[in-house]
């Protein structure tokens, strides 16, 4: 049928950041997979550390190099959607609550791009999408940590130990084909993964919003008026809504979703704090039962919630269609999408209202599922050898645990909302928690048997600061 599932390593096509220099690929003490916001915040915690006179660092500088799938950086491209905001304040990007004197910090960013005066006056906390991307690609191109983009990592191999301390041999596929680089630790930090639902296959008039603006780019056109339906209830589901309201003028836009209506965020300030930095030791020091209670009763901070103005601006829309008699965005309230079936022409669904169990069947030139993401951790790309492990977590310090032994060296950022609450997912807490892996990750060098590498290690770093300055 219309099952695309990407071929990943046909995507190398490109090399690494533009103008770097082929990176030496000597044991390395850091991997990061994955150059988003996680590691990009590990990256300048990273730098931070190295850059402190010898009496104040505790250990040698250390050398990171990070491993990215995509061509370039970017972050969720094909939802950097006109007027888009954040959904956060810039006061918690990928530094300040960790250091306020940072020199990664969005005000420093504002500053060096000329714009921390005319960012002042429009009196706002909540930064464009296009502009918190813009901060976002700054810190990659200024920490010293080498970032090869168009290379996947395949897998994770432990090693017995190594004189040079390396603990894994890392499996990429990149540019010049499949290689191995070995790594003292490694921190994965890969991000979200599509969930689209069980009636749903993949194709050009069917997919997840986490590709939209590539898909309609593609989208063939017809001379008759397009009739698009949005699947979902939370934020990206109501801004896909309006963005295709507005791009499309004539199209008519549905939106289906299992409740009556879009629900608002609570962004107010007692419910933030399931987000604070100290949130995190309440939430793994937790009961289980109780953790999870408190992640379902705090769930519309974050999960099938949207803005309260979006959600304002789209019943604004609405009414006054109602009022001048031209109809174009339509809501359908508790409404199941029991099948899709997508031809060349367009997609015929079968909707079901869950109040009547009235079936429906309409056309649509695409359909848009707005459906969520699931959290991708490590346990993927570590290969084990012997019995398959049966359950795998990961401890306070973000190390990855596997049938309760705790795997020295390996970390993980992101896939941790079981265990550290609900801003494991999200940008609240990257600062901090990079701050708490890059100590951790220290103590764990130092302590590492057969590791005694300083002047390697020491060596490694220069060479990779060397490597990545033609990057700046
Ligand atoms: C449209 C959208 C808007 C959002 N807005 C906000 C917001 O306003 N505030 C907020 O707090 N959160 C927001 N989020 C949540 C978002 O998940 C986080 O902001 C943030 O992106 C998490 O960073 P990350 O580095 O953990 O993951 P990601 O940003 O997903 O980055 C992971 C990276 O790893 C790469 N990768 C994955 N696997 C591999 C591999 N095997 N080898 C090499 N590279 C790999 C991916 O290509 C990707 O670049 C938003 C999410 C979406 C989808």
């Amino acid at each position: 049928m219309c099952d695309e599932s990407r071929n990943p390593t046909s995507r190398t096509s490109t090399s690494h950041a533009p103008n770097a220099p082929h990176p030496d690929l000597r044991t390395v003490d850091l991997v990061g997979v994955g150059a988003g916001p996680a590691n990009l915040a590990l990256a300048a915690a990273l730098d931070e550390h190295n850059r402190l006179d010898e009496q104040r660092r505790i250990g040698g500088p250390l050398a990171m190099t990070v491993f990215e799938r995509e061509v370039d950086f970017g972050w969720h491209p094909d939802m950097l959607l006109e007027g888009a905001t954040m959904q956060i304040a810039f006061l918690k990007d990928l530094v300040t609550l960790r250091n306020p004197q940072s020199p990664f910090s969005f005000l420093a960013y504002l500053k060096d791009r000329g714009r921390i005066v005319d960012f002042v006056n429009q009196q706002t906390f909540f930064p464009t999408r296009v502009e918190f991307t813009d901060y976002l690609r700054w810190i990659s191109e200024r920490v010293d940590s080498t970032i090869l983009y168009g290379t996947e990592v395949m897998g994770l191999t432990r090693l017995t130990r190594q004189p040079d301390g390396a603990r894994f041999a890392v499996h990429v596929s990149g540019p010049d084909g499949r290689r191995t680089v070995h790594a003292r630790s490694v921190v994965v930090a890969a991000g979200l993964s599509q969930r689209l639902p069980r009636w749903a296959t993949r194709g050009p008039r069917l997919f997840h919003n986490h590709e939209l603006l590539t898909r309609l780019e593609a989208l063939p056109r017809h001379p008759e008026p397009d009739r698009f339906l949005v699947v979902g209830g939370g934020q990206s589901a109501a801004e896909v809504a309006r963005h295709l309201h507005t791009t499309f003028r004539s199209a008519i836009v549905e939106c289906a979703f299992n409740g009556y209506g879009f629900q608002p965020a609570d962004d107010s300030p007692y419910a933030n704090r399931v987000f604070d930095p100290d949130a995190v030791d309440d939430f793994y020091n937790a009961p289980p039962e109780i953790r999870a209670e408190l992640m379902m009763r705090h769930s519309t901070t974050n999960y099938a919630c949207v803005d309260l103005d979006l959600i304002n601006e789209l019943y604004a829309i609405e009414y006054r269609e109602k009022v001048v008699g031209r109809r174009r965005l339509y809501m359908l309230p508790a409404t199941a999408v029991l099948d899709a079936c997508a031809d060349e022409d367009g997609v015929a669904v079968t909707l079901r209202s869950r109040l009547t169990g009235v079936l429906d069947e309409r056309r649509y030139t695409a359909v848009v599922c707005a459906t969520g993401f699931e959290s991708v951790g490590a346990e993927k790309l570590l290969e084990v050898s012997g019995a398959v492990p049966s359950g795998s977590t990961v401890d306070r310090q973000y190390r990855q645990v596997i049938d309760g032994e705790a795997i020295p060296g390996l970390y993980v950022q992101g896939a941790t909302e079981a265990t550290h609450g609900l801003a494991s997912t999200l940008l609240s807490n990257a600062a901090v928690r990079a701050g708490e892996i890059l100590s951790t990750l220290i103590g764990d060098l130092r302590g590492c048997e057969g590791c005694d590498d300083s002047e390697d290690r020491a060596g490694s770093a220069a060479a990779s600061s060397r490597e990545t300055a033609g990057t700046r």
